[in-house]
């Protein structure tokens, strides 16, 4: 298991999901986890991504507990995780100015201002790590959702070129189907498709997800930035080959 001992982490999205468990995650490889989302829970903090108000109170805190020596690790910040994230299905008919503004806004202009407001404590060796989705990777229904997940990439990119000379690590995980409070809302026919282009034939779990967010959040990944890692069971690396594949299998016979 990567550990994450000494080091602070900041995770959004925290109080549902994939934010959930990154944050239990994060804890159990040895993290000082500070978790946000916009629904406050007991051991969850208040805080909407898109508040740049709320991101720089936050910073201000980190950085004082840093100069009372009460934040162990070279910056007041370590690690932070983009996971919150919200959806909206409307297809491209019916979709609103509206309605893009508002994924947008949660998706992609909340990652950067945490990304704006926690840089600047961050000491080389710290981490990003951005929850894309499959949706970033291929042209997917629901059109908001679809395009702001493709500004995450982009964001996260051009946030790896500029941060590369400090020795802060940017990269983007792509989950595929996993189950969580925002897929359970998703149309039934919307999870039997997906787990019929899934190679490995099942939804993923939230904690496969945040496995892989805690090994980009530590030291063993660290030489890897600017990377793209699908958690998808094999969904993005077929190209829609896996229905043909799936079709001919009933009436394929060994070639002689
Ligand atoms: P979820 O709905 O269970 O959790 C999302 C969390 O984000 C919620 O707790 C919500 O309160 C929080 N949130 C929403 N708006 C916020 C805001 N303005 N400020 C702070 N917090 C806010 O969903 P999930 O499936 O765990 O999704 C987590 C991330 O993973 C999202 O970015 C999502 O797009 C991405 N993702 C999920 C899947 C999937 O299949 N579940 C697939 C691909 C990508």
């Amino acid at each position: 298991m990567s550990t994450l001992i000494g080091k602070t982490v900041v995770v959004t999205g925290a109080a549902s999901g994939i934010g959930a468990a990154v944050t239990a995650a994060a804890r159990a490889a040895g993290a000082d986890v500070v978790a946000l989302d916009v629904q406050g829970t007991s051991s969850v903090r208040q805080l909407d991504v898109r508040d740049a108000g709320a991101w720089s109170a936050l910073a201000g805190e980190l950085a004082d507990e840093l100069a009372q020596g009460t934040t162990p690790g070279e910056g007041a910040v370590d690690g932070l995780v983009n996971c919150a994230g919200t959806t909206w299905r409307a297809r491209l008919g019916d979709v609103s100015a509206d309605a893009l503004e508002r994924v947008h806004a949660v998706n992609v202009l909340g990652p950067l201002l945490g990304i704006q407001a926690l840089a600047p404590l961050m000491g080389s060796g710290a981490s990003i790590v951005n929850v894309g989705s499959l949706a970033a990777l291929q042209g997917h229904y629901p059109i908001a959702y679809t395009t702001s997940k493709w500004g995450l990439r982009g964001l996260t990119h051009a946030a790896c070129l500029e941060l590369g000379s400090r020795g802060i690590r940017v990269n983007i995980v792509h989950p595929g189907f996993i189950d969580t409070p925002m897929t359970a809302s998703a149309p039934k026919e919307f999870r039997a498709s997906s787990i019929s282009a899934t190679p490995l034939g099942r939804p993923g779990s939230p904690t496969e997800v945040a496995g892989v967010i805690t090994f980009l959040l530590s030291d063993a990944a660290a030489f890897v930035t600017g990377a793209e890692i699908p958690v998808d069971g094999g969904a993005s690396s077929h190209g829609g080959a896996k229905g043909v594949s799936d079709a001919l299998l009933p009436t394929y016979t060994p070639a002689q």
